[in-house]
């Protein structure tokens, strides 16, 4: 596949800037499913079953985040014994854009909580 200037992503919008994959990423984080685990993982390697013990997740709704998240290169996992672990691939990389975002939050508050265009993105139902 070939990148170029006049790509444009699944929406029709066109990515001049190049700007896609930035979407895609926050894209990555834009549940508070995968936040969860992502926040959890930074406490160090998880299997499937002690993420869903620790975050109370049913085991359908972790394996499903996991593979987004390892597909986009966030988490990725290693063999142990008939089980995986999973970590966080960039840790450090990840934990300092969590804080940006805190930080940005804490500046728009509930704008961003209480925008009613996401809210409505949220209740047709993303992914
Ligand atoms: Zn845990």
């Amino acid at each position: 596949m070939t990148m170029n200037q006049t790509d444009v992503d699944p929406g029709g919008v066109p990515d001049s800037a190049g700007l896609l994959p930035a979407a895609s990423l926050f894209h990555g984080f834009s549940d508070p499913t995968r936040l969860t685990i992502l926040r959890h993982l930074a406490l160090g390697e998880h299997r499937v079953v002690d993420l869903t013990e620790h975050l109370g997740l049913a085991q359908s709704t972790v394996s499903k985040h996991l593979a987004c998240l390892r597909g986009c290169g966030l988490v990725q996992s290693r063999p142990e014994g008939r089980a995986s672990m999973f970590s966080l691939t960039h840790r450090d990389a990840l934990m300092g854009l969590l804080a940006a975002a805190e930080r940005l939050l804490a500046l728009t508050g509930d704008a961003v909580a209480l925008c009613p265009t996401y809210r409505l993105e949220t209740l047709e139902g993303g992914s």
